[in-house]
């Protein structure tokens, strides 16, 4: 995979984790006004998770990357996003368009770190869904 650095909001936190992986996953967007989009289709998305803290924890790790990985990979991979119960086929806001789907995915992370005795906080998402298109997720509140 091409390294590639993401744009970050400056933050004051000591340790930055950013973690690259992708997955592949159908969906469509079940509203009259989404074109070809309401079609079913696929994407190879492209995500970047960063993550940020000032304590390491018992394993010297801010947060292990292949559990943040795992979060995501192992749920959405080879699925439709529709199907999955963080979406919604009746209310927008749980569409899973590119804007919604970063944004489950930093609920998905975010509910993971606040289990962590460290307490890393997940400070954006990148989600890229095509070549020429991309979303970024960053929450009005770090660590909410
Ligand atoms: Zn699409």
């Amino acid at each position: 995979m091409m390294q590639q650095i993401y744009p970050v909001s400056p933050h004051s936190y000591a340790y930055e984790l950013n973690k690259d992986f992708h997955f592949a996953a159908a969906h469509y967007i079940p509203h009259e006004d989404a074109g070809k989009c309401k079609v079913t289709h696929g994407h190879t998305y492209f995500t970047n998770i960063t993550i940020v803290g000032d304590d390491l924890d018992d394993t010297g790790f801010l947060v292990n990357f292949k559990a943040i990985k795992d979060l995501i990979h192992k749920r959405f991979d080879h699925e439709i996003l529709n199907k999955d119960a963080a979406f919604s086929d009746d209310d927008a806001t749980f569409f899973p368009t590119t804007e919604v789907v970063a944004r489950t995915i930093y609920e998905i992370v975010q509910d993971y770190l606040h289990t962590l005795s460290n307490q890393p906080v997940c400070l954006q998402v990148y989600l890229r869904e095509t070549p020429t298109s991309y979303c970024i997720y960053r929450p009005k509140e770090v660590g909410k």
